[in-house]
């Protein structure tokens, strides 16, 4: 969870300060209305749920502040540049640090990496806003809705992937069937907020229509645990404002085909970081260092969205970000240090989780400091410290291990030596 600065009770603060002594108010140029939103006439659309507003709260708060994909979700998909920014609902969610669980609604400045879909829309915590009561008010609550997040899941059943799923309020312990009726119970649904992959017609059910939504539930009743509680919820049990949903594709037809998974990495102690013909493509990044500079690493150049593979077995250390975006530092069990980054999303894999050679790790992307979609690589020996620690030619490892020659790092040249593959 990205946990808000805690800095709008300081806001808040001089906001009362300044209204009780002249010369800080004078110091501190709050606008007149501080602490409540401005209400204006204004229409905006959300084309992610197809919802107008014909009002608009404009409100102070803080600036460059994350917006998030949920008010229970915490995956980042938009900045909100400006301070005083209009907001069009609100919601209950996650408990946040302004020790309230009121999310506000808007459209950001600019949209994350890898969320440019979703148009800058998201929620902002209300400890980014400066209110004298949360919710705002006047402002109206947010209507019931889905919202899509990426998140990589897998039907067993049907050999089908998503990685976008669509979370909703539900009904608590629904029943969940093996199709779009209600002969069959296979799962229940003990979450009442929930992701959905798809939506199918069936059976009138209580609710008046005949939409399905198709999910994995929490359990599975004993005669389907093989089905690893996948199933079909009727509409009527999804609070949202429309079935089926704006946004949310229609379930596979069961004769079309599921499209073929990745082939799984050849066996050996290292394997390439990507599948076999990702890594073709981008071969020429072998006969050079990382960009010229003077940077033992390499840059594979693989578009948003490519398998990224543990080169090695061994453990995850931890998540690393900032510069590396979405990325994952590996302690391999050859004592060697595997740090991977740039990736557009992780897959479940995290500190602490045991890896084999070709365990899929990550989603390659664009995060972090990164021009351009690829997958960087930095082999290291670790000596307790990462920018002391001497690092290996991934190039010439990388050349073997496609060849068919899989050898420790350690055989090729460290820090100083020449790391083109030819
Ligand atoms: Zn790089």
């Amino acid at each position: 969870m990205h946990l808000p600065l805690p800095d709008t009770a300081l806001r808040r603060r001089l906001g009362r300060l300044a209204a009780l002594t002249l010369p800080l108010a004078l110091l501190y140029s709050a606008p007149a209305s501080a602490g409540t939103c401005t209400q204006r006439t204004e229409r905006h659309t959300d084309p992610n749920t197809g919802q107008t507003w014909q009002k608009a709260f404009y409100c102070t708060n803080a600036d460059n502040t994350t917006m998030y994909a949920g008010p229970n979700d915490s995956t980042p998909v938009a900045t909100m540049k400006t301070t005083n920014s209009w907001f069009v609902c609100w919601r209950r969610g996650e408990r946040h640090a302004g020790g309230n669980n009121v999310w506000y609604y808007s459209k950001g400045d600019t949209s994350r990496s890898g969320w440019g879909g979703r148009k800058a829309w998201g929620y902002m915590p209300a400890v980014k806003l400066t209110t004298s009561v949360d919710p705002a008010p006047g402002m109206p609550e947010c209507r019931p809705d889905m919202w899509q997040a990426e998140k990589k899941v897998s039907d067993p059943n049907t050999g089908k992937s998503w990685s976008t799923v669509w979370y909703g309020r539900n009904d608590a312990g629904v029943k969940l069937y093996r199709d779009a009726d209600t002969k069959v119970t296979t799962g229940y649904l003990d979450s009442t907020t929930s992701w959905f992959v798809c939506y199918k017609r069936g059976a009138t059910h209580a609710g008046g229509n005949n939409v399905w939504y198709y999910t994995q539930g929490d359990r599975s009743t004993s005669a389907y645990k093989s089905r690893r509680g996948w199933g079909y919820m009727p509409a009527t049990n999804l609070h949202a404002r429309k079935h089926p949903y704006d946004s949310i594709p229609a379930c596979p037809s069961p004769g079309s085909k599921p499209p073929a998974p990745p082939p799984p990495p050849p066996a050996g102690n290292y394997v390439l970081p990507l599948p076999r013909a990702a890594f073709e493509r981008t071969i020429g990044s072998l006969t050079h260092h990382h960009w010229g500079d003077n940077y033992w690493a390499i840059d594979l150049m693989v578009p948003t969205g490519t398998p990224v593979y543990s080169v090695s077995a061994g453990v995850v250390t931890k998540y690393s970000q900032g510069t590396c975006g979405n990325g994952l530092s590996i302690k391999g069990d050859d004592g060697l240090s595997y740090l991977y980054c740039h990736g557009a999303r992780y897959v479940g894999v995290g500190p602490g989780e045991r890896v084999r050679p070709g365990q899929l790790i990550l989603y390659s992307g664009n995060t972090g400091a990164s021009g351009a979609p690829h997958l960087h690589l930095e082999i290291k020996k670790w000596v307790g410290n990462w920018s002391t620690s001497p690092a290996y030619c991934s190039q010439r490892f990388l050349r073997a291990i496609y060849r068919g020659q899989p050898q420790s790092p350690t055989r090729f040249p460290a820090k100083g030596g020449n790391c083109k593959a030819p």
